[in-house]
């Protein structure tokens, strides 16, 4: 580095000469934390000459031992390699290089390119021992025919009060001078020729010229991941709204959904599938879905079109009617309920149960009897106590208050309408404005 070199020029009466400095910088340091802030900052600035006149490597292995390693570098001003490292991003000065954390994440990368962070121009730069100091004019390279270019990528740290090689500290993780902050402004020229003109310069300098130009048109990896991510979204939200449309229409026209084949494009497929390759026919995004399925088959990719799925929007669907249909029993208050069991194809005991209440329809302010089928469910046990204690739990798990039941009605089982255990009864012994009417659904 540009600083071990000049240290080993220092004579010894240069050595002690600089030792006294920095004692006295350190005194100064101390008094100033105690005195206002404005104070404090111009007198840093005064520390910070007489450190930066030195190898920052060397200064901060001294420091280390010599220094309170809590002494706050932002108070000072004073900046050394590794305080630069536990900068959080909360600290990070996006024009002042010196602040940026040694690693810088793409996050980091993408939003300093994004907003280019902008050269430090002063009147007067500070000087280090030698009276060298920093000088703008480095910022532009004369080329043999007097024109002059801008070196866009040297940016000059205050904090630090170094210069540093934008590009490659953001495209490379490779350690170098111009990375890690210079301030050897005796060979400084010198160094930037050699930077600027060296492969490792030149390729992250391409590097970050691809990259700004992929930011503009918003045309970065993550971006074009977001984009294929929101359009593969949309594509199955259309091939989904599609099947729920079906399912609608098959169960509105109470159709039977699947035949005895499972798969596209054959016979005794069942109405389901049937309808799906009829709107591929017509329908842009049905064929190229069904297209996608034919193509991948082997590959066991999802469709959406299986029995599983079928049975998925199927319940969903109901859920929400069964919501809507509480929602509107739930303002209604007052309701009746007709239910009735019949034995399924299995042989298990399927509940019907139907709701009965009058809804007043705000939006075209007239009542409404609302007749309501609720779902089947498989009961065990068929006495009347077994399915009062059905029916009961079962209410309550719809958040339906029994008690606001006013009327029952059932077909002439004993177990239903039995005066002295049947369900009618057991109800009327907990609610008797529940009056029963027999079989008013049949
Ligand atoms: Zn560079």
């Amino acid at each position: 580095m540009s600083g071990i070199g000049k240290k080993s020029k220092l004579s010894g009466a240069q050595n002690k000469k600089y030792r006294l400095k920095r004692e006295e910088a350190r005194q100064k340091l101390s008094e100033n934390e105690s005195k206002e802030s404005n104070k404090i900052d111009s007198d840093s600035e005064k520390i910070d000459f007489n450190f930066k006149t030195v190898n920052p490597i060397t200064t901060a292995a001294e420091e280390n031992q010599d220094l309170n390693p809590e002494t706050p570098s932002s108070s000072s001003g004073v900046f050394i390699n590794k305080e630069i490292n536990k900068i959080d991003s909360e600290k990070i000065d996006f024009n002042d290089p010196a602040t940026w954390p040694k690693q810088i994440n793409i996050k980091l990368r993408d939003c300093l390119i994004e907003n280019d962070p902008k050269q430090l121009i002063l009147k007067d730069f500070p000087k280090n021992e030698s009276g060298r100091k920093f000088s703008d004019n480095y910022y532009y390279r004369t080329l043999s025919n007097g024109e002059k270019i801008c070196r866009s990528y040297l940016l000059y740290s205050k904090t630090h009060n170094s210069v540093f090689c934008y590009f490659c500290k953001l495209m490379s993780d490779n350690i170098t001078q111009l990375t890690s902050g210079c301030n050897d402004w005796q060979h400084l020229s010198h160094i930037i020729k050699v930077h600027e003109t060296s492969v490792g310069h030149i390729k992250n300098s391409s590097k970050y010229s691809e990259l700004r130009m992929s930011l503009k048109k918003n045309c970065t990896t993550d971006a074009m991941q977001q984009r294929l991510y929101e359009t593969e979204k949309k594509y199955w939200r259309l091939v989904v709204e599609r099947i729920i449309y079906i399912i609608q229409y098959l169960s509105r026209q109470c159709l039977a959904f699947r035949g005895s084949s499972k798969n596209l494009f054959q016979n005794d497929n069942g109405n389901f599938l049937k309808l799906i390759e009829t709107i591929g026919k017509f329908d842009p995004i049905m064929s190229e879905h069904l297209h996608c399925v034919q193509t991948s088959e082997k590959k066991n990719i999802s469709h959406y079109l299986g029995d599983q799925i079928q049975n998925e929007i199927i319940s969903i669907i109901s859920d929400v009617i069964k919501k809507k249909i509480l929602e509107m029993l739930h303002s209604s208050k007052y309701y009746s309920i007709i239910l009735d069991t019949t034995p399924d194809i299995s042989h298990t005991e399927q509940f019907t149960i139907v709701i009965r209440f009058v809804y007043h329809n705000k939006s075209r302010n007239v009542a409404e009897i609302r007749e309501h089928f609720l779902g089947f469910q498989s009961v065990t046990e068929t006495t009347g106590v077994g399915l009062f204690e059905f029916i009961s739990n079962h209410l309550k798990l719809m958040n339906i208050n029994i008690f606001d039941l006013r009327g029952q009605s059932y077909d002439n089982g004993a177990n239903m309408r039995g005066r002295h255990n049947g369900l009618q009864q057991k109800i009327l012994e907990i609610n008797s404005r529940a009056s029963f009417n027999p079989c008013a659904a049949h």
